[in-house]
């Protein structure tokens, strides 16, 4: 059986020559998931946000809830393996950036702090990108360093503030 879960972040800016628009490139890494990642146990709806500025890439985030047999720095390993055979396309002589970004946000285990590794991922917070999906499957996950859950981060950054005078 798989011991531990994952609360994972999935994010992408660019089509794929073969699987198409960001947002299908999120649906197909996670049917990729199995067997070597894990197993998928939520997904979230998959948000769009129109590209800003003179760039003409959507970008489309998503989260996933997996259940996996690898430790946090193994499953690192499996999901930029993932990144690697989804995220990387051909153009002449050179590798094009990157079409799928993977984060591990929140494990079962509770905290990370490797050099190359952090659970909590430091930034999750202050990202409604990552907290918005997030919220719609593990609502109430909590994070082991503030205490409050996703919903409640999620809520923390997207209330109204009150309006300066
Ligand atoms: P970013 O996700 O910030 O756009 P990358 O995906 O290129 O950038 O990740 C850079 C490095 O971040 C990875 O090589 C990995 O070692 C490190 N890292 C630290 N914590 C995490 C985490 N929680 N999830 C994923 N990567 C992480
Ligand atoms: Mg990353």
């Amino acid at each position: 059986m798989n011991p531990h879960l994952y609360l994972l972040a999935l994010g992408s800016n660019q089509r794929h020559p073969q699987f198409g628009r960001p947002r299908d490139v999120l649906e197909v890494a996670l049917d990729l998931m199995a067997p070597d990642v894990g197993e998928v146990l939520a997904r979230s709806p998959v948000i769009t946000s129109a590209p800003v500025g003179p760039s003409q890439r959507q970008y489309a985030n998503g989260a996933a809830v997996v259940a996996s047999k690898w430790a946090p720095c193994d499953m690192l390993v499996a999901l930029q393996a993932v990144e690697q055979a989804m995220g990387r396309k051909r153009m002449g002589q050179r590798w094009r950036s990157r079409t799928l970004d993977l984060d591990i946000i929140l494990w079962s285990g509770g905290i990370v702090a490797e050099q190359d590794l952090q659970i909590p991922h430091p930034r999750f917070r202050e990202r409604t990108f990552v907290l918005g999906p997030a919220a719609a499957i593990a609502p109430d996950w909590r994070d082991p360093v503030t205490g409050l859950t996703v919903k409640q981060l999620h809520a923390r950054l997207t209330r109204k503030r009150p309006v300066p005078r």
